[in-house]
């Protein structure tokens, strides 16, 4: 009984996969990049804002090192206790920069 569990085993793990199924994953893996694509653009994640008191401009591409914000992080997403690295003024006082 085990000899033929044994042979069943292996069958399914060479069995390749195939074009239809391979198809279906990378439809899903596009979808799912798409998906996270629109969400970037709808949330305006990476608008650069601008101090309002110092002008220092927050640019999400190279985010706030310094204060422990990566690269890449939106305005959108840093801590609500992040404030400005020039002046210290709360988010609430920086603008979207068109
Ligand atoms: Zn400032």
């Amino acid at each position: 009984m085990s000899g033929s569990w044994e042979k069943c085993g292996s069958k399914f793990k060479q069995h390749p996969l195939n074009p239809e199924e391979e198809g279906v994953l990378n439809h899903g893996l596009k979808l799912l990049k798409r998906r996270g694509l629109n969400a970037s653009k709808d949330g305006s994640s990476m608008k650069k804002y601008k101090c309002l008191i110092c002008d220092y401009i927050y640019d999400p591409a190279k985010g706030d090192p310094d204060h422990g914000i990566n690269p890449g992080t939106a305005f959108e997403n840093l801590p609500a206790s992040w404030t400005c690295p020039e002046c210290g003024a709360a988010k609430s006082d920086f603008a979207p920069v068109e």
